[in-house]
């Protein structure tokens, strides 16, 4: 096992890490940004490194600087935790030159799974059911017509590279497909530096579930059941839960087995996600991710698994510490982000925390790296915590959420929660009824939450 992890990355996730490695002995280097320099990773971990002023890419996504880090505290794994450079194939290969093990899946993995185009034609290739779509990339306008003819109005156009929601436009009928396409690749240029687009069927109400996976080096390839998190804004989570109010037990265990004999036969190696939209009892896959999931904790409330520190095992060459037939799903868990933005606009909200009081109780975790008297700095994701609470049923967790979010106090600066408190007073949300396009929606037609 390893002695000590360079954790490369901030926040709460670099916190979650760091907790992880200490129930494992392992000793870790926590690395920071000018900007940083008071972040609770910092102060709790063993050693920390500065690697660079305040814009993230001259710190966190550095390679020179994180590299010279591990040298120089003889760090003999990295763990990237999610964003930054946790799906950089090139990253993940610098590591495993310099001698020191990247805590992830390879880099043909990483690389093919970045590629949607690429990723949708392996999984149909090993049995996993697709959203129907152009086959492969479409390079001009005339293909794009094409494709979206045969796929059938309407469609979504979308970046091979894409991620975060970006790049991503519909188009209702073939009159709208010129303005998709184009914008679609102008968006897709300028996030990712690729203008490769490709076309799918836009579902009009489907549930985006996901399945958590687990492979190591030993042959064990396990599911972890699935991950609700259909209310987004913007194509983002905001609001995950598991299981999902839309599956069975049979229907999970089928789903279950069609993913571990795709990822058995990748040859994929850790831990990784495998998203799809579900609409009228059909899964569609979309995207695969290869790294921890923001959501992983509904996954550990309810099976009792510590996602990172497997992650952390399967990296050093070690047996997975659980076999499928040890999964069972207990209860239910609800997570719910809170950022640093207003909850009417989304305008991101740095600044002083002023007050700060964190809930508590049987059934609650939170996964935050704030504390009074913290400045959550303008450079970097304003997702501040999250609220996560676990019971045995979906009704007493959601309670139990309503009562944890009242709580919960944040002062200074503005927050998510009060959106929040509102949705766990809806009556979709507490019957379970909802899709992907549920919360725009209620958005739209809401004058905002109560202040
Ligand atoms: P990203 O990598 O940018 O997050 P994804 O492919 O994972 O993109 O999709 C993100 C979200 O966008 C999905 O959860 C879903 O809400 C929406 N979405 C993606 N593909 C489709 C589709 N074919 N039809 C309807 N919504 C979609």
């Amino acid at each position: 096992m390893f002695k000590k992890v360079l954790i490369a990355n901030r926040g709460e996730i670099a916190l979650r890490i760091h907790r992880a490695c200490k129930e494992m002995d392992i000793a870790t280097v926590a690395i920071h940004s000018e900007a940083d320099q008071n972040a609770m990773h910092v102060r709790l971990a063993d050693e920390s490194v500065c690697i660079g002023p305040a814009p993230s890419a001259k710190s966190y996504l550095s390679i020179p600087s994180i590299i010279a880090a591990a040298e120089i505290t003889k760090a003999d794994a990295i763990h990237p935790g999610y964003g930054f450079l946790s799906e950089n194939a090139k990253f993940s290969e610098i590591v495993t030159k310099h001698e020191i093990t990247f805590i992830g899946p390879k880099p043909e993995h990483i690389r093919m799974m970045g590629d949607k185009i690429a990723a949708k034609e392996a999984m149909i290739r090993t049995g996993v059911p697709v959203v129907p779509g152009s086959d492969g990339g479409v390079d001009t306008l005339e293909a794009a017509r094409k494709a979206g003819k045969s796929i059938g109005y309407p469609v979504l156009v979308k970046a091979a590279a894409g991620g975060g929601g970006r790049g991503m436009k519909v188009a209702r009928n073939a009159g709208e497909l010129d303005v998709a396409f184009q914008t679609a690749r102008t968006e897709a240029k300028a996030a990712f530096g690729d203008d490769a687009v490709y076309l799918e069927k836009y579902l009009e109400r489907p549930r985006h579930i996901e399945l958590q996976i687990a492979a190591d080096s030993h042959g064990s390839v396990v599911h972890l059941g699935e991950r609700d998190c259909s209310l987004q804004r913007r194509h983002q989570k905001i609001f995950e839960e598991a299981p999902s109010p839309a599956i069975d037990a049979a229907t999970r265990t089928a789903i279950g087995k069609t993913v571990c004999n795709a990822i058995r036969k990748l040859g994929y190696l850790g831990v990784g996600t495998i998203e799809f939209l579900y609409e009228d009892g059909e899964f569609y896959f979309i995207e695969m991710n290869t790294r921890l999931q923001v959501e992983h904790p509904v996954t550990e409330m309810i099976t009792g698994v510590d996602l990172v520190q497997e992650q952390i095992r399967i990296a050093a060459g070690e047996k997975l510490s659980f076999t499928q037939r040890d999964v069972h799903i207990n209860g239910h868990a609800i997570e719910c982000r809170i950022n640093a933005e207003n909850p009417q606009t989304f305008t991101p909200c740095p600044g002083l925390i002023s007050g700060f009081h964190a809930p508590g109780g049987l059934g609650v975790r939170l996964d935050s790296a704030v504390y009074s008297g913290y400045t959550v700095p303008p450079y970097y994701d304003s997702l501040i915590g999250k609220l996560i609470v676990h019971a045995a049923t979906r009704q007493q967790a959601l309670l139990r959420l309503k009562r944890a979010l009242g709580e919960m106090v944040v002062s200074g600066v503005e927050t998510t929660l009060p959106l929040h408190q509102r949705l766990v007073e809806e009556p979709d949300v507490l019957s379970g009824d909802y899709d992907i396009h549920w919360l725009e929606k209620f958005l739209k037609q809401d004058a905002g939450p109560r202040p």
